[in-house]
């Protein structure tokens, strides 16, 4: 926690605002709309909630194609399944790990030759790097597919200027425990499109109509975020400069350490491109160190409480996804296959990064 948190939950509670929204949720969503520098953002219950959301309010139906990335969390794409829409995964490219934009516009054209354009775009700013969105969005205007934008790693993010979750015709924010601030549990919908925002903050709350008795002509969901929550979130808001600043301290840190070690690659940041560095990142070149070296690693850190763990394991290697089409160029399985996450959180001490370090370089 940041500090102030305690003081807008205490709030909530001398006001009696524990009930569903109230001041924190208005006050949150200003700051989270200042951020992205959109006009609107709703604040709901879970990152997967607006992802779900998201495909509803653009109108994806059963039996839609939804193009997706591959090398991402499960709840990139989870939500698709949901309204019995058919994913199709798409694999990265190397500079920033997300989105391929080749593979994007191959898929695409492939899905309209078959005869059903894609109805919607899910790209992913995975571990906070920003994708490459220029290439990503001319390939979609000139198509007319809306792009969700999946920014739940990547607040405090920004590609050429612009906040990641700002990009999309919808955009996904996540506040759950391990992202860079939390509301215990949260996300939230961001778009440019302030009627959209609003239907999100309809449909979250049930689709009750304007009337005294409870009316509904449209299908409803209980995702709004709680003023208890969001008070939370107000007071993590606060110290979102200093949690992004540390990130890239941490970043630093093992790059200067790691970084000049042959066969330890880390992802730098393109030109226009700042990352949240949410989490650092490091692959073990098979080539130099062998096949699994990272899992080796990870063993033996772990035996002595140093805890990391691997990169995402793509979606099209995922046993529940099995039957759902892939384009693939070996970049995620060969992120997946040498890569590791390493201690990250904003509040690891400068001894225990040492540590860290030193210990990694033992196993070496
Ligand atoms: C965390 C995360 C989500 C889901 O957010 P929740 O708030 O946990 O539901 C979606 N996509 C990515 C890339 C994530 O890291």
């Amino acid at each position: 926690m940041g500090g102030k948190e305690k003081e807008y939950v205490a709030e909530a509670f001398a006001t009696n605002w524990v009930a569903p929204l109230g001041p924190n949720v208005d006050a949150f969503e200003k700051q989270l709309a200042e951020q992205l520098g959109v006009k609107q953002v709703a604040a709901l219950n879970t990152g997967t909630a607006a992802l779900h959301l998201g495909l509803q309010l653009l109108g994806v139906q059963a039996g839609d194609t939804v193009l997706c990335q591959s090398f991402t969390f499960a709840a990139s794409a989870f939500p698709i399944l949901y309204g019995h829409a058919k994913p199709v995964f798409i694999d990265s490219e190397e500079q920033t790990w997300n989105m391929d934009p080749a593979l994007l516009e191959q898929a695409i054209t492939d899905e309209i030759a078959l005869g059903k354009k894609p109805a919607a775009v899910i790209a992913v700013h995975l571990y906070g790097m920003p994708a490459q969105m220029n290439e990503i969005m001319a390939i979609l205007d000139r198509y007319e597919i809306p792009l969700i934008e999946d920014a739940a790693e990547a607040l405090g993010s920004t590609y050429q200027g612009k906040a990641c979750g700002s990009f999309g015709k919808i955009g996904v924010l996540s506040f759950n425990g391990n992202k860079i601030i939390t509301t215990s549990g949260g996300g939230a919908l961001a778009s440019t499109d302030e009627e959209l925002v609003k239907k999100a903050r309809f449909y979250s709350t049930q689709s009750k109509e304007p009337a005294p008795y409870y009316l509904h002509k449209e299908i409803g969901f209980n995702y709004r975020l709680s003023n208890i929550c969001a008070g939370i979130g107000r007071g993590q808001m606060e110290v979102l400069p200093e949690r992004v600043e540390r990130r890239r301290e941490i970043y630093d840190f093992y790059l200067q350490e790691l970084g000049t070690i042959d066969g330890i690659v880390f992802l730098p940041e393109p030109e226009g491109s700042f990352s949240n560095r949410w989490l650092t990142t490091i692959l073990f070149d098979e080539k130099i160190f062998g096949a699994g070296f990272n899992e080796t690693v990870r063993q033996a850190l772990e035996k002595i409480n140093i805890e990391t763990r691997p990169l995402w394991k793509p979606l099209h290697q995922q046993p529940v996804f099995s039957e759902v089409k892939a384009y693939l160029n070996g970049v995620s399985d060969k992120l997946f296959a040498e890569g590791l996450c390493l201690p990250s959180g904003s509040n690891t001490t400068d001894e225990s990064l040492q540590r860290v370090v030193q210990e990694i370089k033992k196993l070496l």
